[in-house]
């Protein structure tokens, strides 16, 4: 695996401390092995939008395990919309393909988000109007809930609403392990690349450009 998530790299590092030795080593075996059977079952899709659509579809079976959880999370909450919300280069090319099946964007907002270099401090004002992701409607609700990234579906809190948009506050992500070594698996298969929604989409739209998106 050369490209664990955050957590699941945080994770790994902890257990190895945590665990006897054998049983350490058996944990990274079984994580081994799924990483390898996602891995697997990604490349059985083709390249691009098919292959977003499969990595949603097997995260959402792996999220399933938090499903009893009660988490904040609800329609029209939309503090982490705001955020650097970052995708692979097959979920850019599902997007894309939305915009050209006729999700208008805001080009311009898009433009300027993509100007931004990863982690840029510009995503730190919360609210900001610029900083909306180009896919959420007036009503604070996502346009492409169907089609939403992989960070977006993951992305699932206990502590309230208000703590995601506060400064130093302590916000209660709900870890899902299966989801991280299957999230590694499709980071893997694009070489690790991995940036926002802004700079992936509009790198996307311009290899293949569609007249009349505009507005919103
Ligand atoms: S992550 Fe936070 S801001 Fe986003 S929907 Fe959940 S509670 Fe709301
Ligand atoms: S794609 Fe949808 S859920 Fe994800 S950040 Fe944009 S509006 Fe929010």
């Amino acid at each position: 695996m050369r490209h664990p998530t955050p957590w699941l790299r945080a994770f790994v590092a902890a257990q190895a401390t945590a665990l006897p030795q054998e049983e350490f080593a058996r944990m990274l075996e079984a994580i081994h092995r799924l990483h390898t059977s996602y891995c697997d079952a990604l490349q059985s899709a083709p390249p691009g939008a098919l292959r977003g659509l499969a990595l949603h579809r097997m995260l959402d079976q792996a999220l399933a395990i938090a499903n009893g959880l009660h988490t904040s999370c609800r329609r029209g909450c939309c503090g982490c919309c705001h955020f650097e919300v970052e995708i692979t280069p097959d979920e850019a090319a599902l997007l894309a393909a939305k915009v050209r099946e006729g999700v208008v964007i805001d080009q311009d907002r898009l433009r300027l988000q993509a100007t931004r270099p990863r982690l840029s401090p510009e995503w730190g004002r919360f609210f900001a109007p610029e900083n909306r992701c180009v896919f959420l409607g007036d009503d604070h609700a996502c346009r492409i809930y169907e089609w939403r990234p992989a960070a977006c579906r993951r992305l699932l809190v206990t502590t309230p609403p208000e703590a995601c948009t506060t400064p130093g506050a302590a916000v209660a992500p709900v870890p899902v392990l299966i989801a991280e070594v299957l999230l590694s698996a499709a980071l893997d298969l694009a070489g690790g690349t991995y940036a926002s929604i802004a700079r992936l989409l509009s790198k996307e739209l311009d290899a293949f450009p569609t007249p009349g998106s505009s507005g919103s």
